[in-house]
């Protein structure tokens, strides 16, 4: 059970629902995307038209269902929230396509593990606002087209090249959630605190943000695990102290990685001479699944400078030798 992971876990999703900002205004950090949705929904609500389809890209965690939750409230209509695996069937998809209102948010989690029979019923939903739906089997089948209700799709996705082409083109806006900044990370982290009646000090905040991995929901997380940590162990104040001592508790170190972070790092420096090492001997090395690897653990090692991905494999960079305190051999780099 890992505490830094940022996939939901199903402790997180009351937790995550009280948490989730909800109007542009609250929703802190992604000035970009934040941006570009203002423009889009103003204009959008000015012509009384639904919202272009958006596409969401970016890791788990960093707020692509907040901000789904968020365009609707902006644009004052009800969101249907689904996911691709849950959707099993075209009638699945149907009944809710048809349960939807004008301009209401469709949101589907997870959009690129849909299955293909339904992929093919929401093309014609999304660019013309059309079932089409087969009766029957063998020669005797017929198409009946219906018509739906204007809305806007949302979709949410790991990344973007998960999903089909056919798919993707059909989205008028794409937009990417980056890693949060620690600032960032500690405004999200007091305001948390606020919601949840947790007395932390600003720079308590700022030591549990250090170490969040740039992602909300383990920062989130992370407050819930120190604010135990501070009633028991001190007296209820989030001070940077006692965020420091309740973190190192949980094996989350200075950076945000745990011992399986460290465990990939240590293992090319001290196995592989620091690397080039393939993806699936190291994956071997450290007794862990590829995907997870590429997955769960690379993205922020390699965001943080601390990883390289090159084509003869991956390169344990200075950082990562200084970070677990090996004197750095640059030819390795070379
Ligand atoms: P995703 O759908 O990308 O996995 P969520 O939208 O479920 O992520 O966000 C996870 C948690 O992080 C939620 O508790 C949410 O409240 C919080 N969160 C995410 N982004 C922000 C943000 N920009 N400002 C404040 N809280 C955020």
């Amino acid at each position: 059970d890992r505490v830094v992971e940022a996939e939901h876990k199903e402790e997180d999703f009351p937790l995550d629902n009280s948490l989730r900002p909800r109007c542009l205004d609250e929703y802190i950090g992604q000035k970009s995307v934040k941006e570009n949705l203002k423009v889009f929904i103003e204009a959008a609500k000015q012509r009384s038209q639904p919202l272009d389809h958006v596409l969401f890209h970016g890791h788990p965690g960093l707020g692509k269902t907040s901000l789904a939750t968020v365009i609707s409230n902006e644009l004052g209509v009800n969101m249907r929230s689904t996911s691709g695996p849950v959707i099993e069937r075209p009638g699945d998809l149907a009944a809710i396509l048809t349960n939807l209102e004008a301009r209401d948010v469709l949101f589907i989690d997870e959009i690129h593990r849909l299955n293909h029979v339904v992929e093919e019923i929401l093309y014609p939903a999304m660019e013309d606002f059309q079932l089409d739906i087969i009766i029957g089997q063998g020669p005797s089948a017929r198409t009946i087209k219906l018509d739906l209700p204007p809305f806007t799709l949302v979709g949410a996705t790991t990344r973007a090249g998960l999903l089909s082409p056919p798919l993707r083109d059909r989205f008028g806006v794409l937009l990417r959630l980056e890693f949060y900044k620690v600032e960032e990370l500690q405004t999200i982290l007091i305001r948390s605190a606020r919601i949840l009646g947790i007395r932390v000090e600003e720079e308590g905040a700022l030591e549990i943000a250090r170490r969040s991995r740039g992602t909300p929901r383990i920062a989130n997380r992370l407050l819930r695990r120190v604010r135990d940590y501070a009633e028991v162990r001190a007296d209820g104040v989030v001070t940077p102290e006692v965020a420091d001592m309740a973190l190192k508790m949980l094996d989350v170190d200075e950076r945000g990685f745990d011992r399986m972070d460290r465990k990939i790092l240590s293992t090319i420096i001290e196995k592989y001479d620091g690397g080039p090492v393939g993806i699936e001997t190291l994956a071997a090395a450290v007794s862990e699944e590829r995907d997870t690897l590429e997955d769960v653990y690379e993205p922020y090692l390699i965001q943080e400078g601390f990883l390289n991905k090159t084509p003869r494999g991956r390169l344990a960079t200075r950082l990562a030798y200084e970070h677990l305190g090996v004197a750095f051999r640059s030819s390795q780099q070379l």
